[in-house]
This record gives C-alpha cells, sequence and structure tokens, in this order.
C-alpha cells in the first residue's frame, strides 16, 4: 500500500509527523514495503472504545446480517487475491503461489465461520431434567464484546483470520495487532473490511506498532486476547492479561513429529515430509521438524527425502521453492540448531548451509534426542529424521517432547494409522497427508502443552470467543416448592423417597 495512503488512515498525530513509526521490510530486498505508527497505550484504548460501540451494532445484525457481511468480506477477499498475496510475499517473503494458497484457505474459514454461526451459538432448548420438569431451560451462546488478536508473521493472513472470522461470526468486535514484520498485511486487511463492510466498518480495527502495542490491547479492556506466538511471548501476554482477569486463547509454536511405519507408502510419506518441512521456509507452527521412521522404511525413505530435498532452492524468484526467512534473527537459531546437531553427531544429509537470510533445505541424520535440533522448535526449512525400531518407540519419542501442536502418521492399515494419531499427544494429526486439518473449517485447531490452549476453527472456534449463558423460564409453578422457605416439613422426605425410586437401585 502507498505510504500516503496508510498516512491517510492513520492518526492525525501520525500524519503529522509527531509520533514515532517503523518500517516494514521485503526479507530478500530489504526495501521498504511500508511505514506505520507505533500506537501508544492511549491509541490502542481509543480503538477499543470505537470498535466497543461497534461490537453493539454488530452482535445487534443478527446471525444472518453478520453472515451477509462476512460474505461481502470474503467476495471482496477473493476478487483480490493476488493484490494481496503480492504484498504477502513483498513482506513476508513467501511465494506468490503459497501467498495465494493461504488466501484461499482463510477465504474458506471465512465462510464456514459465517454459515455455522446460528447452528452453533444459537438459542436453544435444553432437557429441564426432572428437578426442574416445570421450567424451559434455554442454552445460548453470546458475544464477549471486542476481541483482541495478536498475530505472527508466517501466516500473516491465515493465522489471525483463524481467531478473525470466528470472533466475527459470533458476534463480536476485533481489534488486531499484527506483528511488527507484517503490519501492511494486517492493515490491508482491515482496510479490506473497511471496504466492503462500510456500515460496521469499525467492527474489525487494526492497531499497529511493536510488542508494547501489543501489550497495551492485552490491557484495553477487551472481552479475550487471543494470542498466536511463542511461548515466551505467551507466558508475558497471560501475565498481562491476568492484571484484569481477560480471558486468553494461546496458540503456540510446535515442534511437530511425523511417524513413517511399517507398512507406510514411502514415497508419498517422503513427498509430504518434504514440504511439511520446507515450505514457508519452515516457518510453519504445524510444520514437519522431526520424522521417526521405522528401520524397515528408513534408508528407503532417507534416500526419497534428500533426492526430494535437493532439488529445491531458497529464493525470490518465481522459480523458488520458498523464500527467505522473513526475521534475521530466525537464522541465527536455525544456523544454531545446525551446529549443535553437528556437534553432536548429526550428519548433514542434504543442504546445511545458511546465506543471508537463505537457508538450504536441509536435513540432517543421527541427532541425539537431546539436541536443539530435536528438542526446540527451529521454524526453518530444516529436518531430522530419526531411526527407531517401531511404530510404539516412534510414537514414545513423537510424545517425549513438551510441545503438542500437531504431527502426521504415515501407514497403509487405516485401524493402526487411527490409533497412533489419537495417541499422539498433540492437538492434531493428520494420516498419510501433512497439516491437512487446517483446511478442514469444521476441525478445531490448536494445541496441548507448551503448545498452547483453546481452540480456533470449527464449533469450537465459534464457542471460543463466547461466553455460555443459561437461562430458565418457570412455566408453570408447582404446588410444592423445595426452593422457598414455605415448602412443607415432609418435602425433604418426599425428595429422598423419589431419588431413591430413580438412582437408588444403581450399584
Ligand atoms: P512472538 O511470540 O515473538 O510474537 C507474536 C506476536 O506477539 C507478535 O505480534 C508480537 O509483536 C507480539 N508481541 C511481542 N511482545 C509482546 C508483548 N509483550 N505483549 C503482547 N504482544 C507481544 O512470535 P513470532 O512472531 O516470532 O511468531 C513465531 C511463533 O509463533 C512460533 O513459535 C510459532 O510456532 C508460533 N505460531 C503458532 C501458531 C499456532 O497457531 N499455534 C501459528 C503461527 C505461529 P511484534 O512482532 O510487533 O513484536
Amino acid at each position: 500500500m502507498p505510504l500516503a495512503e496508510q498516512m491517510d488512515g492513520a492518526p492525525a498525530e501520525f500524519r503529522d509527523g509527531a509520533a514515532e513509526t517503523f518500517e516494514s521490510t521485503d526479507p530478500a530486498s530489504g526495501a521498504v514495503v511500508g511505514v506505520f505508527p507505533v500506537q501508544d497505550a492511549d491509541a490502542v484504548r481509543a480503538v477499543v472504545e470505537r470498535a466497543r460501540t461497534a461490537a453493539t451494532t454488530w452482535a445487534g445484525l443478527g446471525f444472518d446480517g453478520r453472515r451477509q457481511r462476512l460474505a461481502a468480506y470474503r467476495g471482496y477477499l477473493a476478487r483480490r487475491m493476488h493484490e494481496l498475496a503480492d504484498l504477502v510475499h513483498r513482506e513476508n517473503g513467501k511465494p506468490h503461489a503459497d501467498a495465494i494458497l493461504e488466501i484461499t484457505l482463510a477465504v474458506d474459514h471465512l465462510a464456514w465461520a459465517g454459515a455455522h454461526a446460528r447452528k452453533v451459538l444459537g438459542p436453544r432448548r435444553v432437557s429441564p431434567g426432572l428437578l426442574a420438569a416445570n421450567h424451559a431451560a434455554w442454552l445460548e451462546y453470546q458475544p464477549l464484546g471486542v476481541v483482541g488478536v495478536i498475530g505472527p508473521w508466517n501466516y500473516p493472513v491465515f493465522t489471525p483470520m483463524g481467531s478473525i472470522a470466528y470472533a466475527l461470526a459470533a458476534g463480536n468486535a476485533v481489534v488486531v495487532k499484527p506483528s511488527e514484520h507484517t503490519p501492511a498485511v494486517g492493515t490491508w486487511l482491515a482496510d479490506a473490511w473497511r471496504a466492503a463492510v462500510p456500515d460496521a466498518a469499525d467492527a474489525f480495527c487494526v492497531v499497529t506498532g511493536l510488542g508494547e502495542t501489543g501489550a497495551a490491547l492485552c490491557r484495553a479492556g477487551v472481552g479475550k486476547l487471543a494470542f498466536t506466538g511463542s511461548a515466551s511471548t505467551g507466558r508475558t501476554v497471560m501475565a498481562a492479561c491476568a492484571e484484569t482477569l481477560t480471558p486468553v486463547l494461546m496458540e503456540l509454536g510446535g515442534k511437530d513429529a511425523m511417524i513413517v511405519d511399517d507398512d507406510a507408502d514411502v514415497a508419498a510419506a517422503a513427498d509430504a515430509a518434504v514440504w511439511g518441512a520446507m515450505s514457508n521456509a519452515g516457518q510453519t507452527c504445524i510444520g514437519i521438524e522431526r520424522v521417526y521412521a521405522t528401520e524397515r522404511v528408513y534408508d528407503a525413505f532417507v534416500a526419497e527425502v534428500t533426492e526430494k530435498v535437493r532439488a529445491l532452492r531458497p529464493g525470490s524468484d518465481d522459480g523458488a521453492a520458498y523464500g527467505p526467512m522473513t526475521m534475521a534473527s530466525q537464522t541465527d537459531v536455525v544456523r544454531r540448531h545446525l551446529d549443535d546437531a553437528v556437534a553432536a553427531g548429526g550428519r548433514v544429509a542434504a543442504g546445511g548451509t545458511v546465506e543471508g537470510r537463505m537457508v538450504a533445505p536441509t536435513v540432517l541424520l543421527d541427532v541425539p534426542e537431546t539436541s536443539a535440533a530435536v528438542c526446540e522448535e527451529t521454524f526453518g526449512p530444516t529436518l531430522t529424521i530419526t531411526k527407531v525400531r517401531d511404530a510404539e518407540e516412534a510414537l514414545e519419542r513423537a510424545n517425549a517432547n513438551p510441545h503438542g501442536l500437531a504431527g502426521a502418521v504415515f501407514s497403509r492399515s487405516k485401524a493402526r494409522a487411527m490409533d497412533l494419531a489419537r495417541r499422539m499427544r498433540s492437538g492434531m494429526t493428520s494420516v498419510n497427508s501433512v497439516l491437512t486439518f487446517a483446511s478442514v473449517p469444521a476441525l478445531p485447531f490448536g494445541g496441548v502443552g507448551e503448545s498452547g490452549f483453546g481452540r480456533i476453527h470449527g464449533e469450537d472456534g465459534l464457542r471460543e470467543f463466547t461466553r455460555a449463558k443459561a437461562i430458565t423460564r418457570q412455566r408453570v409453578p408447582l404446588p410444592v416448592n423445595l426452593m422457598s422457605f414455605g415448602r412443607p416439613a415432609a418435602a425433604a422426605d418426599a425428595l429422598a423417597r423419589i431419588m431413591g425410586l430413580v438412582h437408588g437401585r444403581h450399584r
């Protein structure tokens, strides 16, 4: 977006040049993509208040009114896919085609959330049970008001949209603080909303800045804070939100494992492992970082993977498989993990070089389980492959990591694969593919352990941005009211007799 346009939309003090600003840059060339205001606590609070006013109007539109407007928004995104993909490419570095895929997923989630909100959240009558048989009982899920969304830079459209789409569909307004590395994408998304949904423009607002702006959003009186990022920042966010008992959703990092069993289709597993590990330069929270292959398939699997990986090349041209690392500091993490793995006796089967922001697709073998490359999130285009006795040992090792975001199982036996998938300590598992669960809008997305808690996507994702509300309505009064000081003395004995008849036979 041209700087002049950003200035137009920015607060007056920023346009006058009085406020602090920051730049986002193209990770491949270093060219400035945009200049943005660093919004302080007062500015953030003002935006949240604006959104709070809009939230009342937005909630008042009801499920159908919101569904209609969410459809207009997704239509707008779908018509401008290439424009947005180009911006994602420039600011994040990923290939244009990958950006199109990312936007497609986000649009699909918008459609699902809008279409299913009424069914999942709308008022429904539930059985009042024996004790309140003379009452009607209602359950409904009400919006929280304003939801704050703090997102990362690796999937700057798809990841925040997992919260934005579901929070909006549930009747909340949202205020999004994009990562300082991708503010242009975040601002584009909010501007697109204003253009597509002018009668509820403030239901989706953006604030820009560095970490302090995110911290200010945590303290700005939002109804919930949906955070996606690292576990360490997640802890800081939780601490800030604890000050005001603001509930949080934590979508944190992963160290996802793939299990390749004796009977796996080795070529398919290798293809999926390479995509899962290397696409988006490995900067995928649900990317495959570790593979545990059984003795029977290990050699064939390693051969397939290394051959495929050697055909890949990072770059920012059309032929590149993936782009540069978005953040310069992440290359240091990757380098440290590589050095540590090699120092611990690991072998580099492919790649192993880091030049500037370009990391060669790297396959590491024989890396000890205690090494950083196996224990910690690398977030780069690297993969460790470890030989194991059988799938049980693979599962044990996969589950030993404190993260528990996602994973994959490759096996031709449906029953065996499903059993392994169920026992994998993760929020999501794909069988005979990688990352597929993220493209199924009906499925919840989220992790366990160090990977966080709470769910976006699906029915759980809609409920995440609501509070359950219980209502009973007395239909007819009973001759004897047990919850009255006027109840007869014999009422308790009668109740005990009835309970004895109904429940007493169970031993
Ligand atoms: P960070 O934790 O560094 O940052 C995440 C967001 O938090 C950014 O917008 C950042 O803003 C903001 N932030 C930083 N400090 C504070 C603070 N004190 N208070 C409030 N907000 C703050 O993560 P990265 O951006 O490096 O993202 C990569 C991580 O995200 C990886 O661990 C990855 O696995 C995880 N991730 C998880 C996903 C999931 O769904 N589970 C999906 C995608 C990524 P700023 O950038 O301006 O500093």
